[in-house]
């Protein structure tokens, strides 16, 4: 059975929608909304079977925690155990991209959290998200609402692809505005950071606020077999199409020669947009300027659907600089690419 959408433009207009989606999340339902970062897969945050619901949607591992979602900063007090930092923290990035990973109360069920007795809390900006955790009253547990392992969706027709007749509502917001998940930092005890996922909410930004952070290992290397990720989700292939995905680093003049060559073989390119001119058009994927990092972020996980969608043997890209907001798309794209960089000539 497929899934309704309901399409909201302006939430004050359309309570009676958000009223109808707030009913499905009370009885334990699962309704799909737009965030600022990716679309998200909510169910109640407070209800263990929801949270079973949405890994089951997902086709996703239990040990891998969802994102508790709250409508304002300070509900962080009642799910979980607050320092000054994430005060700071909040004033400074909240409502936004970032999430907290801080010691949870018990009021949030373990099935919530994947069995950890942390808890990732954000106050996403979107209104639609912002409104329906509103009316809902209580937190929304969410994950990105793709099928595990698969690029997370950024546009409702993405997620339409990935879970059309697994959950009971869709709330469609249009293209998300950042394209890729938040950057995830733990506060800890001794009032040390982490940086566990790197996203819009820069290390740069975040070092105006914190006066350390760390970048958990998982971030930019592989884990050696055996080592434990910081945060579940790194350990798993995530961000994936189903074709190899290969980056390429090295002088821009010998990409362009590599891949034209390869291009009469069928692959599949996402390229800058200064290269369109320069490519075969066909299978040619474009993911923004080369300078601007944030139209790469937006385009980057519908680019890699997309490409995936071709039917190419192999598909390329470029190896991102690992700076600013470079920093989260080398994070994605090194994973999708199970780590496979080809340097040239
Ligand atoms: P997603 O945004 O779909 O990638 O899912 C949420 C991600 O947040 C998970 O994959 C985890 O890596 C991370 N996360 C959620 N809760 C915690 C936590 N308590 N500790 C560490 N990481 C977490
Ligand atoms: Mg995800």
């Amino acid at each position: 059975m497929s899934t309704p959408i309901y399409q909201i433009k302006n939430p004050q207009a359309e309570q009676k929608r958000l009223e109808e989606a707030a009913r499905i999340l009370r009885q334990g339902g699962l309704v799909v909304f737009p965030t600022e970062t990716v679309y998200g897969l909510g169910g109640d945050a407070t209800n263990a079977e929801a949270a079973e619901k949405i890994y089951a949607a997902k086709g996703r591992p239990s040990d891998n925690p969802l994102i508790v979602h709250i409508a304002d900063p300070s509900d962080a007090e009642k799910y979980a155990f607050v320092p000054p930092l994430y005060r700071d923290l909040a004033k400074a990035f909240m409502p936004g991209p970032l999430t907290v990973i801080l010691p949870k109360k018990d009021i949030i069920p373990r099935q919530t959290t994947g069995g950890l007795d942390t808890i990732a809390v954000r106050c996403p900006s979107h209104p639609v998200a912002h409104a329906l955790i509103q009316v809902f009253g209580r937190p929304i547990a969410a994950p990105s609402a793709n099928l595990s392992g698969k690029p997370s969706p950024t546009r409702i027709e993405d997620v339409r692809e990935d879970m059309d007749g697994r959950v009971d509502l869709m709330l469609d917001g249009g293209p998300c505005e950042i394209g890729l998940e938040s950057t995830i930092v733990q506060l800890r005890e001794d009032g040390s950071a982490v940086l566990l996922r790197p996203g819009a909410v820069t290390r740069d930004a975040l070092l105006c606020v914190l006066p350390r952070v760390e970048i958990a290992p998982a971030v930019t290397g592989e884990l050696e077999p055996g080592q434990v990720a910081l945060s579940p989700g790194m350990k798993y292939r995530h961000y994936a199409p189903s074709s190899p995905f290969v980056l390429l680093d090295g002088p821009e003049e010998d990409i362009l020669s590599f891949l034209r060559r390869e291009q009469q073989k069928g692959c599949a390119v996402l390229c800058y947009d200064e290269e369109i001119a320069e490519l075969e058009s066909i299978r040619l994927f474009p993911v923004g300027p080369k300078a601007d990092l944030a139209e790469q972020a937006r385009r980057l996980f519908t680019r890699l659907r997309e490409a995936d969608h071709s039917g190419a043997p192999v598909i390329y890209g470029h190896l991102p600089v690992m700076d600013g907001l470079g920093l989260a798309l080398y994070n994605r794209m090194i994973r999708a690419a199970a780590h496979t960089v080809r340097t040239l000539p």
